[in-house]
């Protein structure tokens, strides 16, 4: 198996030429044989996301997707639909803090939108020890039936395939990906592209590198569009920066260590940063109201995640007192994960903010 991908890369670069940093990224992550997600469980490996940390982020989610469900004045039917669930923790945990509106649950048509198997697994499993709403699995967003949607994606949006431009003299070259003499992939620049061929692209300095991520784009149009014809609102978290900006965030893990992006594809974790504001842009184009981003320590802070910490440390013994201030560390941290991470809500254009975001100035 090892090495398999690598050598289809490489025979179609030997016959197509170079290829594009998305279509590495898309076929390193996603080839439905070979690719990273289709055939592991990354989370037992190579690293750990909030819902894994601590009940309580997926538990304060639940509470805002209930808030949010009765701002639409709680309709009796509305799909919620979370995009990548690993191991369905996140839902989990956010379906168990749901209870305490049965409403809610009986209102809730939920879709998972999840192309590996493995990781489908999982999560029926997580959700079966549950006894909520039956979930249907989806490839692809567009899968999703119609309908007021309430929509949730951690860690998501940093695995879709990112292209990176590097500013020349002349305008800009696509980063790509060739073979070198010894038969290694390698780096190399395409032809110069004009200035003005990448509306929309940041100022940067001769040598800089500029990331686009066109498939993340085109998703935050679709949700924002969804939500300002249908009603419903979306959370998005992940790591990544507030205004677009130069930087070559491109990162690769592999067995939990960074590792060269472009050493063993389909063996390694390879995601970039995510820029908020080119999704921010995107979903506003389409007709829906953006709130922050805003960083995931003071999103958790204001929905009373000390406050959750503290109930759950009553009685508990000391070791589990140890781990909960630990976990509310590691999540709200500004070391940690609480500035680099952040939340970014879209809800319909005459919305108030949700909780957890400043009321629009
Ligand atoms: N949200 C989870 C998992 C994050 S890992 C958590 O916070 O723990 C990324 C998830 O997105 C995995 O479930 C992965 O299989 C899924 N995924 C990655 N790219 C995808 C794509 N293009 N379409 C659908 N799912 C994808």
């Amino acid at each position: 198996m090892s090495g398999a991908l690598r050598d289809l890369l490489a025979a179609r670069i030997r016959a197509e030429g170079p290829l594009g940093l998305a279509e590495y990224m898309a076929a390193a992550l996603g080839h439905p044989r070979h690719g990273y997600y289709a055939t592991r469980d990354p989370l037992a490996r190579d690293f750990t996301t909030a819902p894994e940390i601590s009940q309580m982020f997926g538990e304060l989610i639940g509470l805002w997707l209930v808030e949010r469900w009765q701002a639409l004045r709680s309709p009796p039917r509305v799909r919620l639909v979370e995009l990548g669930p690993g191991r369905g923790t996140l839902m989990a945990d956010a379906l168990r803090a749901a209870r305490l509106v049965p409403a809610f649950l009986e209102a809730v048509e939920l879709d998972l939108v999840e192309t590996s198997p493995v990781l489908r697994a999982r999560q029926e499993a997580a959700l079966a020890a549950l006894a909520g709403p039956p979930p249907q699995w989806h490839d692809r967003l567009e899968q999703v039936p119609e309908g007021p949607l309430l929509l949730v994606a951690n860690e998501f949006f940093d695995a879709l395939p990112i292209r990176q431009f590097q500013r020349t003299p002349r305008g800009w070259a696509e980063r790509r990906i060739g073979l070198a003499p010894d038969g290694r992939l390698a780096w190399g620049l395409g032809p110069d592209l004009p200035a003005g061929a990448l509306p929309g692209l940041p100022p940067a300095e001769l040598g800089e590198v500029v990331e686009l991520c066109p498939a993340g784009e085109r998703l935050a149009a679709e949700i924002g569009g969804r939500i300002s014809e249908q009603g419903g609102a979306a959370l998005i978290l992940d790591y990544g920066y507030t205004a677009s900006q130069p930087g070559d965030t491109l990162q690769a893990l592999r067995e939990g260590a960074p590792a060269d992006p472009l050493e063993a594809p389909g063996e390694a974790d390879v995601t970039a940063h995510v820029d908020f504001a080119a999704l921010g842009r995107a979903a506003t184009a389409a007709g829906a109201r953006c709130h922050g981003p805003v960083g995931q320590g003071a999103f958790l802070e204001a929905l009373g995640i000390g406050a959750r910490a503290a109930r759950l440390q009553q009685g508990a013994g000391e070791a589990q007192h140890r781990a909960i201030a630990e976990a509310l560390a590691r999540l709200t941290g500004p070391e940690q994960m609480g500035r680099l991470f952040k939340a970014l809500a879209l809800t319909a254009p005459e919305a108030p903010a949700p909780a957890g975001f400043p009321a629009p100035g």
